[in-house]
């Protein structure tokens, strides 16, 4: 079926209301495992018609904003979800202390249990508690409006910070410093908003996290998180591995850039941000071509892949270009009563359209290959695991780069390899500062620059802080971070996805056929299992072990240090 073909009408919410008391009423009332499987599996089924007409309106909604009918539809949903809360917790509830839940567990495995248990640790019925809760909502609602309602004078014009991107990489030194400059001088006039934002939220979180009994809100953010198989000691480790080993691969590959780019190192943030003399690598071709080269590259790696992908696109799953109307940014989600994921895209002319049949495509294979999976909440994973799906099959697509890229591909690749690198210590010193920030709330927002200022020599030494742009140099740049404001500790999640991917990188080179076996073996699982799970059951190493980085490491450096860039300047 296709996507225009999928039929929508508003539930009723008394009723819907009314069926979710009734399923859990009858779960506590069944009187053996059978019974109580029958509710459980009419609930799951309820759960998906819910997801699918609440997705339906967002995707629709997203597609067209000006649209009245979606547009109405997605603020009754708006509505709806948080009334709706209170019979998921009394569901939740009475899945937890049901008798029968060592029957539940040999069937559907122990993880529902798990995750609702640590669910239950992130919220306290409490007047108190869900005022802060909410204050906290609007407190990082009103730094994304600050961010969307930037208007940047640039060359005349006046541009959103999402339209000045392209410029901050222009080849000419000139007019690339110049947008940086416009951007940072943004941030500086908004500086004292963008201050007194974090110093509320840090302080309402760490409210948040007392209230319920723990020593300020780190572990309150690792159960929001939904961590459940790694600790704050792991991270720490993982850290450390990443100073060890990533730091100094990086550090070569930014040296090795100012050479090419004739600047000194270290280097200013807008120079960092160019990495050939003639531009970072574009995608060569037109949105269909981009389309049809992906068709091509996911019928050769495997017969499920062939099928997946051709469904996206006979099903019409795939809503890719810039239309008027349309909402800005990119996702993929998942329609479950018509077992199809959904990717929506904005397509620009950059290397980010070649990711949206790359990546977001990596998700939404994950998503088809469990979209009958019991129960729901089974079909994905947790974030890091959910990223693992994307970022290697950015890997397995690296052979067909001549079709994505034409000229650029030597570009890409060079680029691909080292940017998965040089992220990671920028994403862990994301995470590192943030756990800094929530063990010592008292921080004034000065001392909160400081330390990131300090944490920029140890993890991004290639990067000048005197220069000639106040805002980076005075340690503001993690303003620009939107998960510090909006989603804390989910940085980390990245870097340990792309720290499996660089593992699939390896595998790849080594033996390619070997290397898609472990990735069904891992995307298979659907979210049955937690990370660390996933990844042992499908024989791969932990992010955690610092054998995984030092080896990654090894060999990439090894590929860099033989990678010909002759006659790319
Ligand atoms: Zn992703």
């Amino acid at each position: 079926m296709k996507f225009s073909e999928m039929s929508y009408t508003r539930p009723d919410l008394e009723d819907l209301k009314n069926r979710m008391s009734t399923l859990t009423a009858s779960l506590r009332a069944a009187e053996d495992y059978q019974q109580a499987r029958e509710v459980f599996l009419e609930k799951d089924q309820l759960n998906r018609h819910v997801e699918t007409l609440s997705m339906l309106v967002s995707i629709r909604h997203s597609i067209d904003t000006r649209d009245e009918f979606y547009s109405a539809e997605q603020d009754f949903w708006n509505a709806a979800m948080p009334e709706l809360e209170e019979f998921v917790q009394e569901w939740t509830l009475a899945l937890l202390e049901n008798p029968f839940r060592d029957a539940f567990e040999e069937e559907f495995g122990n993880l529902m249990f798990v995750n609702a248990e640590i669910a239950l640790k992130t919220f306290l019925p409490t007047e108190e508690f869900i005022t802060a809760m909410k204050e906290e909502n609007d407190v990082s609602n009103a730094y994304e409006k600050l961010l969307a309602s930037a208007a940047i004078p640039f060359e005349g014009g006046v541009y959103t910070l999402s339209q000045l991107t392209p410029f901050k990489s222009d080849p000419d030194d000139e007019r690339r410093l110049t947008a940086w400059k416009a951007e940072g001088q943004w941030y500086k006039d908004n500086q004292d908003k963008l201050d007194e934002f974090y110093d509320r939220l840090v302080h309402l979180r760490d409210r948040l996290g007392r209230m319920l009994g723990y020593d300020g809100f780190t572990q309150l953010g690792y159960y929001r998180m939904g961590r459940n198989c790694y600790s704050k000691e792991d991270v720490e480790k993982f850290r450390s591995a990443v100073i060890k080993y990533v730091v100094p691969v990086a550090d070569q590959v930014f040296r090795r850039q100012a050479d090419r780019l004739g600047k000194n190192y270290p280097m200013s943030y807008a120079d960092n941000c160019l990495e050939f003399r003639s531009g970072n690598p574009r995608p060569d071709g037109s949105p269909d071509e981009i389309l049809a080269a992906a068709m091509d590259f996911y019928r050769a790696l495997s017969p499920e892949t062939e099928v997946f992908f051709r469904t996206m696109l006979e099903g019409e799953l795939m809503n890719v270009l810039s239309t008027e109307g349309k909402q800005a940014g990119g996702y993929c989600t998942g329609i479950p009563d018509y077992e199809v994921p959904f990717i929506f895209a904005n397509f620009n002319g950059t290397q980010g359209d070649v990711e949206v049949v790359t990546h977001e495509a990596g998700h939404a294979f994950a998503s088809w290959m469990n979209r009958t999976r019991i129960p729901l909440e089974y079909v994905w994973p947790s974030m890091e695991a959910c990223e693992v799906h994307s970022m290697s099959m950015e890997f397995f697509a690296e052979p067909w780069s001549e079709r994505f890229f034409g000229r650029d591909a030597r570009k890409f690749l060079y680029s691909h390899l080292s940017g998965a690198l040089t992220f990671l210590p920028y994403g862990t010193m994301v995470d590192h500062f943030q756990h800094i920030v929530y063990e010592k709330p008292v921080l004034t927002p000065k001392q909160r620059h400081t330390v990131w200022k300090e944490l920029s020599g140890i993890y991004l030494p290639w990067m000048k802080l005197d220069g000639e742009i106040p805002f980076y140099a005075d340690g503001e740049a993690w303003q620009r971070q939107h998960h510090i404001y909006s989603s804390p500790f989910y940085y980390i999640d990245y870097c340990l996805a792309q720290t499996v991917a660089l593992q699939f990188w390896k595998m790849i080179g080594e033996d390619r056929e070997n290397a898609w076996r472990h990735y069904m073996a891992y995307t298979q699982q659907g979210g049955s299992r937690t990370f660390t799970d996933l990844l042992k059951h499908a024989g791969l190493q932990s992010p955690f072990e610092e054998d995984c980085l030092r080896s990654v490491c090894e060999k990439a450096t090894a590929f860099l240090d033989a990678f010909d860039l002759s006659g790319i300047q």
